[in-house]
């Protein structure tokens, strides 16, 4: 099959392109504006194209045309941003994504969108996010950050009716806090709202700056080895019954309190560098953090019982998931930047 991914680039599409490069079953074609993260990632069955996609839609257009299967990775992904700059939140992750859907429908091929588990906002009444029963509770307007999970819900919804009508074929992921190599970016000591918290609480190691506690660092969340989320990418493609159907893609099993996870970080850099780490855990309230316009799920547990019937079983704990991770981030030739 060739398979065209959008935004190739980024940390889920460079994992993604490694796994497929190593099955070798499928030829691969990315798409994205940077090659950064793909340093070393080579293979006779992948090749990347440089182009931004906001530029480039004759390009896009006639490139899904020669696809089997697209993929589609591109958002901005960091709640900062959403607070920081909405409009270009919704210009790309809703309006640009909906341009490669129509392109998918236009030639008929298959779509696996990439959205979010902050489509399901707030925490509901019920005790695990399921696809079919959950309710998708957003916040206020005036609360910006919700326009990224807002426009991933209309997104999804438009997909859905055109899988419905029968013009589309679909699969769609909500990814729950995915991590590993190349996760986000590392930041200088005391930068606030900048990358997503594993970044921010490895930058505070390497450099011994604090690890802010947003709202105390009571909220939830749990965390998914980005192998194992590139090993439900393959059985999604290959199953029939995931053909017009949504899954989450998360691991229950690590779910962990934010301040537990600061200290369990902690834990961990000291048993990979022998260094025991001394960072301040200051905790700051979520407009110091983000600034105006921010507001927090304080649980998002996925049901995965949906990926499970079809074979999928995330089999990388809290301790592995953390510590490859970690490893990528403490070569002096990623981390050197923050620290000069
Ligand atoms: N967070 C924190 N300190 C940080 C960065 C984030 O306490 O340095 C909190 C943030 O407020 C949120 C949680 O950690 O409650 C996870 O944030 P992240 O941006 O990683 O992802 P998301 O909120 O999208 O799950």
């Amino acid at each position: 099959m060739k398979l065209l991914i959008f935004g190739v680039g980024g940390f889920i599409g460079s994992n993604l392109v490694e796994h497929l490069i190593a099955e070798g079953e499928h030829e691969v074609i990315g798409i994205d504006q940077s090659d950064e993260k793909l340093a070393g990632i080579e293979g006779p069955n992948f090749t990347f194209v440089e182009a931004d996609i906001t530029k480039s839609h004759d390009l896009a257009d006639e490139m899904v045309s020669k696809a089997d299967v697209v993929v589609d990775l591109i958002a901005y992904a960091n709640p900062s941003i959403y607070v920081a700059t909405p409009i270009d939140v919704v210009q790309l992750n809703f309006f640009e994504n909906m341009k490669i859907a129509e392109y998918c429908i236009k030639h008929g091929k298959r779509l696996f969108q990439y959205s979010t588990s902050e489509v399901y906002g707030k925490a509901g009444r019920d005790g695990f996010y399921n696809e079919e029963t959950s309710d998708l509770i957003m916040g206020p307007v005036t609360k910006q950050r919700w326009i990224y999970a807002a426009g991933k819900q209309y997104l999804e919804r438009i997909i859905h009716a055109h899988g419905l009508r029968g013009d589309l074929e679909y699969t769609i992921v909500r990814p729950f806090n995915f991590v590993g190599p190349r996760f986000d970016y590392l930041v200088p000591a005391e930068t606030k709202g900048g990358p997503r918290v594993f970044a921010h609480f490895m930058s505070a190691l390497l450099t011994g700056g604090p690890m802010y506690l947003v709202d105390g660092g009571n909220q939830r969340r749990s965390f998914t080895h980005i192998q194992d989320t590139s090993e439900a990418f393959s059985i999604l493609l290959d199953h029939p019954q995931a053909i017009n159907q949504i899954f989450n893609i998360g691991n229950p099993a690590t779910d962990i309190s934010i301040k537990e996870l600061a200290i369990f970080m902690m834990e961990l850099y000291e048993e990979l560098t022998g260094k025991k780490p001394n960072n301040e855990l200051i905790e700051v309230s979520g407009e110091e953090f983000y600034g105006e316009g921010y507001e927090d799920m304080n649980r998002v547990p996925p049901d995965i019982s949906k990926l499970r019937s079809l074979g999928w079983e995330p089999k990388r704990g809290l301790r592995e998931t953390f510590s490859d991770a970690m490893r990528y981030n403490l070569d002096p030739a990623v981390h050197a930047s923050i620290l000069a």
